[in-house]
C-alpha cells in the first residue's frame, strides 16, 4: 500500500501552502521528509515572505523542525522512496521527471492527503465555477448541521484538514487539474465537473486534449457505488464522461436546457431534481441569491452533490436563498454616481470573462487584462460588441487587448490599476457597470489575484 512508504524517507517539493502542509502531515505521521523549493529564496526577497500571508515558509519548516532547502534543488531530494508535489510544480519539471527516471513514486499533495481521509471526499473540478461550487456546499452541509471541511485548491491545503475528519464527516475538495495530474488512488464518492473550457494551456503543453485527459482523472478510480455529476450543456465535459465513465460511475447530469430523466435540470423556471426515481422540486431558479446563469449552473450541480450525499431537501433550499456569494467572484463593491463598481479578479481566463458580460444588463466598462496564458480574447468580440461601452486594457497583456478590441469598441490603455479605474470612471454614464473581469492571471502587478481584487476595491472606495 502507497500509505507504508511514508514510513521511509520522503521529499516535498515546493514549500508553499500545499508544500508546508504536507511536509508537516508526513512529520505527524514519523516519515523523515525533506522539502526543496527551486524559487523559495528569490520569492522571499522579492516579498519578504508577504506572498505567503505573513508568516515565511522557512520560519514555519524550522519550527516544525523539518529540513529543507532553498533556491534549487540538490541531489539530496532523490534520497527517497517517495515524493510528493505541490499542484504549482509543472509535470515536466526537471526534478520530477528525473524522479520517476529514478523510479521513485511522484504524487501530488491531494493523492498524499487522501491516503488519511476516513471521511467520504466530494471533489468539485472544472475550469470555472470550483470554489464557489465547493464554498456553497460547506454552507449547505453545515446549514444540515453536517461536520465537514473545505479544502483542496480553495487556499486551505487538504493534509491540513485530513486528520480531523472521522467517518461521519464530509471533505469537500476543490481540485484542481494540477493536483489530478498526480493521482494514483484518489476516489471521491461524489465528483463533480461543472465544466472544461482551455485554460492553463501552457502548462499542458499548449494542447487542450492534454488538460482534458487530466480533468478526466477525477472518475477514474469511482465505482458504480459513487457518483459523477457533471454539466449536460457542456459538449466537451458531456463527451468525456459519456465515454470514458458511463460503464463505470453512476452519471447524474444537470442541465438547464434539456428535462432528464435523471439529474436535476430547469423547467418553467423551477429548478427539479430526480433522483434513483424520486423527482423533488428544488427552488424556483430566480430565488437563487447568487446571479447569472454560471451560477445556476454551480447551485444545480451542489444541490445534487449533497442531495446524493443525504443532505435534506430544506438545508439546500435555504442555502440556495441565502449564500452570499465569494468574495472577487463578480462581488458587488460600490455604487456612485449611479455607477455600479464590480470586482471579478477570480475571472482569470476568457470563459469566465464570458459568463460575467453575460450576467449584466447594463452596459459595461470592463477592465481586462494581465499575465496571459495564450488566450484567445476574440471568442469575446460579439459580446463585447452588444454590451461592452469601453475596455480599459491592463497589465502585460494591455497591447494584446488592445489590437483585439479596437475596431469593435473604444479602448484606451493604463498603466497602473488605479490610472484605469479613473478612466473608466471617467467614461462611465449613469446606469453603467464598472467590471474588473481580467480573464488573465495578476502575477505581472500583484501577488494573486486576490491581492488585485483588494486593490482594484480600496482604489474605487476611495473615488
Ligand atoms: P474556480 O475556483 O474554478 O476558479 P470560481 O468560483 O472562483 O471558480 O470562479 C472563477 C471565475 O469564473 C469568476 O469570475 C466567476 O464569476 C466565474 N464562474 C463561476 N462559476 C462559473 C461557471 N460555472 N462557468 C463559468 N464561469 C464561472
Amino acid at each position: 500500500m502507497s500509505r507504508e512508504l511514508i514510513k521511509g524517507k520522503v521529499t516535498v517539493i515546493g514549500a508553499a501552502r500545499s508544500g508546508l502542509a504536507a511536509a508537516k502531515l508526513l512529520k505527524s505521521q514519523g516519515a523523515q521528509v525533506f522539502v526543496s523549493d527551486k524559487e523559495l529564496a528569490q520569492k522571499l526577497s522579492a516579498t519578504g515572505g508577504s506572498a505567503f500571508g505573513g508568516t515565511s515558509p522557512i520560519q514555519t519548516l524550522k519550527s516544525a523542525q523539518v529540513p529543507f532547502e532553498t533556491g534549487g534543488h540538490t541531489d539530496r531530494v532523490y534520497d527517497c522512496s517517495l515524493m510528493v508535489i505541490s499542484p504549482g510544480v509543472p509535470s515536466d519539471a526537471p526534478v520530477v521527471v528525473e524522479a520517476q527516471k529514478r523510479g521513485i513514486k511522484v504524487v501530488s499533495e491531494l493523492e498524499f492527503a487522501s491516503w488519511f481521509c476516513k471521511a467520504p471526499i466530494v471533489a468539485v473540478t472544472g475550469s470555472n465555477g470550483k470554489t464557489t461550487t465547493a464554498t456553497l456546499l460547506g454552507r449547505i452541509f453545515e446549514h444540515a448541521k453536517k461536520e465537514c471541511v473545505v479544502a483542496g485548491n480553495i487556499g486551505a491545503a487538504f493534509s491540513n484538514f485530513v486528520l480531523d475528519l472521522d467517518q461521519a464527516a464530509v471533505a469537500i475538495v476543490e481540485v484542481s487539474s494540477f493536483q489530478l495530474d498526480h493521482i494514483e488512488t484518489f476516489r471521491p464518492k461524489t465528483a463533480v465537473i461543472l465544466n472544461i473550457t482551455p485554460d492553463h494551456l501552457d502548462r499542458y503543453g499548449k494542447s487542450f486534449e492534454n488538460y482534458i485527459a487530466s480533468k478526466r482523472r477525477v472518475f477514474e478510480n469511482q465505482t458504480m457505488d459513487d457518483c459523477l455529476i457533471y454539466n449536460f450543456d457542456d459538449p466537451v465535459t458531456g463527451v468525456e464522461v459519456r465515454k470514458h465513465a458511463a460503464s463505470h460511475v453512476r452519471l447524474l447530469p444537470f442541465s438547464v436546457k434539456t428535462e432528464l430523466d435523471e439529474g436535476v435540470y430547469v423547467a418553467n423556471g423551477r429548478v427539479t431534481m430526480v433522483e434513483s426515481g424520486r423527482v423533488e422540486d428544488v427552488i424556483v431558479a430566480r430565488e437563487i441569491s447568487i446571479k447569472g446563469i454560471h451560477n445556476l449552473y454551480n447551485s444545480m450541480a451542489a444541490a445534487l452533490a449533497s442531495r446524493v450525499m443525504g443532505v435534506p431537501m430544506e438545508a439546500i433550499r435555504e442555502t440556495l436563498k441565502t449564500f452570499a456569494g465569494v468574495e472577487h467572484r463578480l462581488e458587488f463593491v460600490r455604487e456612485l454616481n449611479g455607477v455600479k463598481y464590480v470586482n471579478d479578479s477570480k475571472a482569470t481566463n476568457v470563459d469566465s470573462v464570458w459568463y460575467a458580460l453575460h450576467s449584466f444588463e447594463e452596459p459595461l466598462i470592463v477592465l481586462m487584462g494581465g499575465r496571459d496564458k495564450g488566450n484567445d480574447y476574440s471568442r469575446l468580440s460579439d459580446l463585447v460588441r452588444e454590451r461592452v461601452k469601453a475596455i480599459i486594457a491592463i497589465g502585460e497583456s494591455a497591447d494584446k487587448v488592445f489590437e483585439v478590441f479596437r475596431n469593435i469598441t473604444k479602448v484606451e490603455k493604463a498603466q497602473s490599476m488605479e490610472e484605469a479605474v479613473w478612466k473608466a470612471a471617467a467614461l462611465a454614464a449613469r446606469g453603467t457597470v464598472v467590471l474588473l473581469s481580467p480573464a488573465c492571471t495578476s502575477f505581472d502587478w500583484f501577488e494573486n489575484f486576490e491581492h488585485r481584487g483588494r486593490v482594484f476595491k480600496e482604489i474605487v472606495h476611495k473615488l
